[in-house]
């Protein structure tokens, strides 16, 4: 075999194996063996890149960067559907279908996945775009992170011709959404609040390879050619055919009342699922029946969804008690008397701020209703006023922080009370020392969230730059701290000294400072002096950064005891300044935006577009009328070279962008 053949057939006999085990359930080797196969035409490919294919097993891992995702128009609307919670809601739809068709009419019934819709683009039996739902007309391209998704086929199983294009879901299974946020409040980051937001934030991440760690799943349900199969059950088989993920959950009758039947069942059995559903759909199974009933404006006409109702309970509200987080924000909760809802003991749920519960006339003491919809977290929905006793008093909100007792405040246009006792309120303090250590700012390992309470409440810190004077004999002998640990934890802070400036400046937790504004401003200012010296309207000069942004980086700044622990942080050689690889060389390139693909000869595509970057130019992932300059490489897509060609984009190659760059070029 020569090595173009050894790459096809290793290809074909990974896709085939992930088949297997994805959809099929059915695995024919193990998992090493797997991974032993992908290692091996990962080599070959990277030896031989002249054999690049965009849709190649080893494209799963993901490593494309998308900054802005393009607007592609679906080429029919993907549409909402009408809804109805009732048997009678279903018979009257049945009896205004049958109205428009006097023949037997079949339904097809199938669960009704909580996730995203995604709209697949096929084109020769190979993966070409994948669209999410957007405004129903027009959607985001997230190709990239879709295909990391093991169950969304790269390459169609089977010969295929043309284009097909179909439609589902993409889920985030409920025991990967779990482990997630398993680890993520391991390293000290919030906790994400249901599946389907974060299946939906996973596909819009910059990062590819970050969404290859999402545990994501993707669920077929629909085909826009009707033209392709006479009936959706007929689709349904065909497509698992394919390669794609179907979930054999469903039903197939042409009587409401067995379809009614499937629905409580599931709406009993819901929680046993892998995934959250929120009810189930019905469809017209008959193709040439659909083209018959069509769409209104909104919906097909061939399809109802069934919702369920949101699962509550009513319970005893006992007490309501206050979190204060690291920037002073005062969180009202609800202390409930336990009770089970939909298979998990409820003992808490937000009450958000004083304006809510006031617009429900909340008490301590009132009987309550609770309901478990999309969110993992509970949520109060009603009062029930007649069990309410008869010396129930009004509730109000204090006037006092509750852990330091300083008087509370409520900034014009924020709906939460803040305690401001900034230097001296315990939640706050720890809180921040908490940010500052937590993985994306300084990943100080060897140190948890708890312990960084432990050490607050010894007094052995006050603030992040105490961490640095930390001694192993204050810290050995601690509530589990045996000299493993407290070495563990004293070079684990040693080791936050080399964490580049940019995290340093996100740890600093100044408020509306995320990662990536502080990415922004490490980049523009260089260091941090230049950034707490700079006034209102120098910060908000800088591309992104708004007024609620710059009025907190002064506030942050005319703090003089921030000024110190800064000071201090220096003295300990915590980086405060860029280093020289992310300073910009030139800025030659500044204001030209940047596609860049195939592959080169004198560099790999991360370096040619960080010698872009680090000369002012911009990258983005696809072209648009924006676009300056194609950058391209050998074995480009022909897809990008017509686009750019049709919008006027100039084209260059490797050897024209280094000319660009020295100066010596001939097309500016
Ligand atoms: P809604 O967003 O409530 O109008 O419901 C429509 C959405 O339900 C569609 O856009 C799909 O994303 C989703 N959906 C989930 N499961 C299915 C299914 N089996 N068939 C059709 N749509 C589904
Ligand atoms: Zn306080």
């Amino acid at each position: 075999m020569n090595i173009s053949e050894k790459i096809f057939s290793l290809r074909k006999k990974l896709h085939d194996h992930s088949y297997r085990y994805y959809v099929l359930d059915d695995p024919l080797i193990s998992d090493y063996d797997f991974d032993m196969m992908l290692k091996e035409l990962e080599r070959l490919e990277e030896e031989n890149p002249e054999y690049f294919d965009v849709n190649s097993p080893t494209q799963r891992v993901g490593g494309s960067v998308t900054k802005s995702f393009i607007t592609s128009v679906h080429s029919t609307p993907m549409y909402s559907l009408d809804n109805s919670y009732s048997l009678e809601d279903l018979k009257e739809w049945e009896k205004r279908i049958k109205k428009i068709i006097d023949t037997q009419i079949e339904y097809t019934c199938e669960l009704k996945f909580d996730g995203v819709s995604i709209n697949l683009t096929y084109k020769e039996g190979e993966l070409v775009r994948a669209v999410t739902r957007g405004d129903g007309v027009k959607g985001d391209d997230v190709t990239n992170n879709v295909k990391t998704i093991p169950t969304v086929p790269l390459k169609l199983r089977g010969d295929f011709k043309g284009e097909f294009e179909a439609r589902g879901e993409i889920v985030m299974p409920i025991s990967g959404f779990n482990k997630l946020n398993l680890s993520r409040v391991e390293n000290g980051e919030e906790p994400f609040k249901n599946p389907r937001n974060t299946a939906s934030g996973s596909l819009k991440l910059q990062d590819s390879k970050e969404v290859s760690n999402r545990p994501l799943e993707c669920l077929l349900y629909s085909v826009e050619d009707p033209k392709l199969f006479n009936n959706h059950i007929e689709f349904l088989q065909n497509a698992k055919s394919y390669g794609f993920n179907i979930y054999n959950n469903y039903k197939h009758s042409t009587s409401l009342d067995e379809i009614f039947e499937f629905i409580e069942h599931w709406e009993k059995n819901r929680s046993g699922l892998p995934f959250e559903i929120d009810g189930v759909v019905l469809k017209v199974n008959d193709f040439y029946q659909r083209e018959v009933l069509g769409f209104t404006s909104k919906f097909p006409r061939w399809a109802m969804a069934y919702k369920f109702k949101p699962e509550n309970t009513g319970t005893r509200l006992n007490s309501i008690s206050f979190q204060v987080g690291r920037t002073g924000s005062i969180t009202p909760v609800a202390n409930l008397e336990p009770v089970n809802l939909a298979g998990t003991i409820v003992k808490r749920a937000s009450l958000h701020n004083a304006d809510f519960i006031e617009s429900m006339d909340i008490r301590v003491g009132d009987f309550v209703y609770v309901e478990k919809g999309g969110d993992i977290i509970p949520k109060i929905t009603n009062v029930d006023k007649s069990k309410r006793a008869l010396d129930s008093k009004k509730f109000e909100f204090p006037e006092f922080c509750p852990e330091c007792g300083s008087k509370l405040q409520r900034l014009e246009g924020e709906a939460n009370h803040y305690c401001l006792n900034y230097n001296g309120c315990k939640p706050q303090i720890i809180g921040r020392i908490q940010h500052y250590i937590s993985r994306k700012a300084l990943d100080i390992e060897g140190l948890g969230q708890e312990t960084v309470a432990l050490l607050v409440n010894n007094g052995l810190i006050n603030n992040y730059s105490d961490l640095y004077d930390l001694r192993f004999d204050q810290i050995v002998g601690l509530e589990r701290m045996a000299e493993k640990s407290a070495n563990n934890l004293i070079n684990g802070i040693l080791d936050s000294k080399n964490i580049p400036f940019e995290r340093v400046l996100y740890g600093l937790g100044i408020r509306y400072v995320g990662e990536t504004v502080a990415k922004k401003l490490a980049k523009h200012f260089e260091n941090i002096d230049n950034i707490l010296n700079s006034d209102f309207e120098k910060l908000i000069s800088v591309d992104e950064i708004g007024e609620k942004i710059a009025k907190s980086i002064i506030e942050f700044s005319q703090n003089e005891q921030n000024i110190e622990i800064i000071n201090s942080l220096k003295n300990h050689n915590i980086q405060f300044e860029i280093d020289d690889s992310a300073k910009n060389i030139s800025s030659i390139l500044l204001g030209k935006s940047f596609v860049v693909s195939g592959v080169f000869s004198n560099f790999s595509r991360d370096e040619i577009k960080k010698l872009i970057e680090t000369n002012g130019g911009k990258i983005s992932s696809s072209i648009s009328s924006k676009t300056t300059y194609l950058v391209a490489g050998s074995n480009m897509g022909p897809s990008k070279k017509e686009k750019a060609e049709k919008l006027n984009i100039k084209i260059i190659s490797e050897t024209e962008l280094t000319n660009l760059i020295s100066g010596q070029n001939l097309l500016f």
